[in-house]
């Protein structure tokens, strides 16, 4: 089954003006429930972009996206907001956790927000969760005390918080040193294999490209492969 599709998609920039700039030229792409997909391309090539247009931050320009089988152009913005909390998990380059909350409070934040009330499964979830990615005994404390890696296993944690089918990664372990960048990696490999979480992840870094199912390259606005690695 397919978890995400795009048909024909293109985004321009400044529409109707002078400087009107289309940076994706008709993107075809799908991407199956529980794949583990890497994102390349140079810098400027439209992978954040299209990483936007994914998560539901941004309107193609024209082209249909369908995600979980729902065409996203039927939605309006209460619909997309409502899609992106049941469908969608985030990781970014840098955590953007809340300095005022725990670790764990960071976690349980988009579910909470999301469903508008607190409640005990959620926070189960959110303590496994932490827990699963090594910080149990650090779930209390703020992000300012955790390291750079700590940080972003918080946010490894939070994106999966919701159970979702799909979580969008944009260079999550840019900003981290080879070790950590690794562990990173392996963590969301492992919720993938366990949880059936499909990942699309922008990456820099060739090692880590390679240790997906698939790379997708985009060069200039157009998909240039994707081949299986
Ligand atoms: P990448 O993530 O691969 O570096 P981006 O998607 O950030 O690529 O950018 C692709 C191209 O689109 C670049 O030329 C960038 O300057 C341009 N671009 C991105 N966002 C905007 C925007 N909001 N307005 C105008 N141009 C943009
Ligand atoms: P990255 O290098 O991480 O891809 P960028 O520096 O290209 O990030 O872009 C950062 C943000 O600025 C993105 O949200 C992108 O959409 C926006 N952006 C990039 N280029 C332009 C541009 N020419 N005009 C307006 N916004 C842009």
């Amino acid at each position: 089954t397919e978890i995400l599709s795009l048909k024909a998609v293109r985004k321009a920039y400044n529409v109707g003006t002078p400087i009107e700039t289309e940076v994706l030229h008709g993107i075809d792409l799908s991407l199956r429930a529980g794949e583990f997909a890497a994102l390349v391309g140079p810098s400027g090539s439209g992978k954040s972009t299209l990483l936007h247009l994914i998560g539901l931050l941004e309107r193609p320009t024209s082209g249909e996206i369908h995600i979980g089988g729902e065409r996203i152009g039927a939605l309006d913005e209460a619909g997309l907001t409502r899609l992106r909390g049941r469908s969608l998990g985030f990781v970014f380059q840098f955590h953007h956790l809340l300095p005022g909350f725990s670790a764990l409070e960071n976690v349980m934040m988009p579910s909470l927000i999301e469903r508008g009330r607190y409640d005990a499964a959620m926070r189960r979830r959110a303590e496994w969760l932490v827990a699963r990615v090594g910080l149990a005994g650090a779930m209390h404390k703020k992000p300012s005390e955790l390291s750079g890696g700590m940080q972003q296993r918080v946010a490894v944690a939070r994106a999966l918080a919701g159970n979702p089918p799909l979580v969008l990664a944009d260079e999550p372990t840019g900003n981290l040193d080879t070790h950590t960048a690794d562990e990173i990696f392996t963590l969301m490999r492992d919720f993938n294999r366990e949880e059936g979480t499909a990942f699309l992840i922008v990456t820099h870094d060739p090692r880590l490209a390679a240790r997906c199912d698939r790379s997708i390259e985009l060069v200039d606005g157009r998909l240039y492969a994707g081949q299986a690695t």
